[in-house]
Parts: structure tokens; sequence; C-alpha cells
């Protein structure tokens, strides 16, 4: 696509699928696969179809995207389709978004979970580069969760945080921790405390963790050599130094919660409703910045809000859908293929 810019040949807007294997549990119902990946670029659904008269068909469905991930992919090489070009643009002011879009199931947390950490080490390997190493640049991480539309800080018991704009565009969480990291042992403790307090209800972990969008960044920002040197002294932290650029990890809440909005359960239908926008809204933003719009239309949603220093200027994006290849998850998958086609 012509709007879809290449800078050191990275494009603005990547879109990925990847496609999980079948699991014991499908193995062992005996369902059928219904997803074939052609090629590095395609892959063709079948939905299996009754007739009026109940006699059996499937249905053909064919996508494209600029890549395509087969079950045999392991996250290193998702690693390196996918984030990997990213990381060098991060020190050229570049706001980059990572997302992991698909139905509670398909993978999105096995697919999100290792990347931030080999982010990591490779930002770490350049700020030690000869040609950054005496410029005062440092790593730092934060990870929060936005769940029911309110926002809460996984490295800090969870202490509920607001966000505030400044003038110039700058999003602002007031209260969210970030700690320096400059070494990536510390990074992956980080990660394991920042999941093991993503939102668990009575109904179980992993049923209410599908219902938040948990965001890690990774800031690089430039410090200032004087300034700093007095904060050593009087030892206190200080999260002072300019953003040179930053990643954002995002994993979505599941895409079929969206749909939730006729539950019975009050608290579950406004999640679901907030999670509809959210996702709607991140979709608009997306082909909003694609086609080079001057109004990206961020507000409709608080998971968009927070993303907003990341859609405007030297920004890129990458959308991995994730999707479960059994038959009985056919309609979702069929969801998340369309999603991604609306968005590439
Ligand atoms: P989600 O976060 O989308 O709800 P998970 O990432 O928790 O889904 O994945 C569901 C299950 O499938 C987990 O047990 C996970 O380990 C497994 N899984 C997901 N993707 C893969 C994959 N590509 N290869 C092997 N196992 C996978
Ligand atoms: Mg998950």
């Amino acid at each position: 696509k012509e709007s879809n810019t290449r800078e050191n040949n990275v494009a603005k807007i990547k879109v990925v699928v990847r496609k999980r294997p079948l699991n014991k549990k499908e193995v062992s119902r005996k369902e059928d696969d219904i997803v074939t990946v052609s090629d590095n670029a395609s892959l063709s659904v079948h939905e299996p179809k009754l007739k009026v008269d109940l006699t059996a068909y499937v249905e053909k469905h064919e996508f494209c995207f600029d890549a395509v991930l087969d079950e045999h992919i392991t996250n290193d090489e998702v690693y390196r389709a996918t984030v990997e070009p990213i990381i060098p643009t991060i020190f050229q002011r570049t706001k980059a978004t990572c997302f992991a879009y698909g139905q509670t199931g398909s993978g999105k947390t096995y697919t999100m979970q290792p990347l931030p950490l080999r982010a990591a080490e490779d930002l770490v390997r350049l700020l030690h580069q000869p040609i950054y190493r005496n410029q005062w640049f440092k790593l730092w991480l934060s990870f929060f969760e936005i769940y029911g539309g309110k926002l809460f800080d996984l490295l800090s018991d969870r202490k509920k945080l607001c966000m505030r704009e400044d003038g110039r565009q700058q999003v602002c969480i007031v209260g969210l921790q970030e700690f320096e990291v400059s070494d990536v042992q510390v990074v992956k403790e980080y990660i394991e405390r920042g999941n093991a307090s993503r939102s668990t209800g009575s109904t179980g972990a992993n049923e209410e963790s599908s219902r938040s969008h948990a965001i890690l960044q990774l800031v690089v920002k430039k410090h200032n050599e004087v300034k700093d040197s007095r904060r050593n002294n009087d030892g206190n932290e200080t999260k002072a130094g300019k953003v040179v650029g930053k990643i954002s990890f995002i994993d979505l809440a599941g895409s079929e919660r969206g749909a939730d909005t006729t539950d019975n359960d009050r608290q579950t239908r406004i999640e679901g409703a907030e999670i509809n926008k959210s996702l709607l809204a991140l979709k608009e933003c997306i082909r909003a910045l694609d086609n080079d719009q001057l109004h990206i239309p961020f507000r409709g949603s608080k998971l968009t809000e927070v993303l907003r220093d990341s859609f405007v200027g030297n920004s890129k994006t990458v959308m991995i859908s994730c999707i479960s290849p059994n038959a009985g998850s056919c309609e979702h998958t069929l969801n998340t293929l369309r999603y991604a086609d609306r968005v590439k």
C-alpha cells in the first residue's frame, strides 16, 4: 500500500496472523483443523456448513496479510518477524505499539509474554553501542492494566491510576511506577510479577484476565548528566529525563468479550461494552493512521486515549492476530481475521 510508508524498511503498520496448534482437548475430541496456511502471507479457513436439506458442505474463506505464521513457528521467530525490525527506530523517536488480538485461548498471552523480554535485551544492547554509550540513555519499564475502563498499576499492588494530558499531546499516567532496567533478568521478574497481579475474580484467573487489556511499556529516555549525578548523591529515584522513543506491548482483552453486552450479570455487561468500544476505537485509530489522516479518533475509548502519543508522529504498529485452528472456533476465527483485514 502506498500509504504504508517505509522508513528504514519498516512498515508503519504491519498485520500478522498467528495460528496456534490444536490443543490436547481438541485432539481428543477429534476436532478438525480448519485453518490452512497456504504460504507466508495467506491462509484459508474451511467453514463447515449445512444446507437447508441438512447436507454438509464447506465454505472456503481466503485471506492475505503482511505475514501468516503457522503452528510450527516459534516465539523467537515471531519476535524476528514483528518487533525486531522496529527496535533500532526507537532511538530515532519512534513510538511503537505491538498488539495481540484474538479470542480467549487463541494464544495472545503465549505470544505476547516473551516479546518485551527479547525487546529489552536488544534495547539494552543498543544502549551500550558506541554511538549511544555516552548519551545518558536509559531504559524504563512500566506495566499496567485497563479493566472496565479503569487503569491499574500491575507493579504496585494494583494501585488505581488516572490519566492526564499535557498541552503537547503527551499522555501522562499519574502515579504509574516506572523502573529502570539495565539487566534483562530484572525485566523477566517484572513481567512475571505484573502478570501475577492481573485481574482475577471469583470466576478464576484466565476468565477475568480475558476482560482486561495489559500494557507493558519500554521507554528509552535521555537523561541530563548533571541532574543525574546529583540524583546519585541524594539517592532519590527520579524519572526525569526526556522520552526518546518507546514500545508498548498490549495483550488485548479476549475479542469475544466485546459481545458480552447482553449477559445477565450487570458488571459483565458493562465490561463487555467497554471492551467492544475499545476494540472498535482501536481499529478506527489504526485505519486513520494508515490513511495518514490528521484526525485520529483516539477519544473513542480509554485504551486509545492512553495510546494517544503512539498514534501521532513517528509511529509504528504491529497487530498480531491470534487464531485457534479448531472447527469449534470457526466463527471467532473468522471474526478475528475480518477485524485484521479491516486494519490492514
Ligand atoms: P489467550 O491469552 O489468547 O487467552 P493463551 O496464550 O493463554 O491464550 O493460550 C491458550 C493455551 O494455548 C495456553 O495453554 C498456551 O500455552 C497454548 N498456546 C497458545 N499458542 C500456542 C502455540 N503457538 N504453541 C503452543 N501452545 C500454544
Ligand atoms: Mg491471555
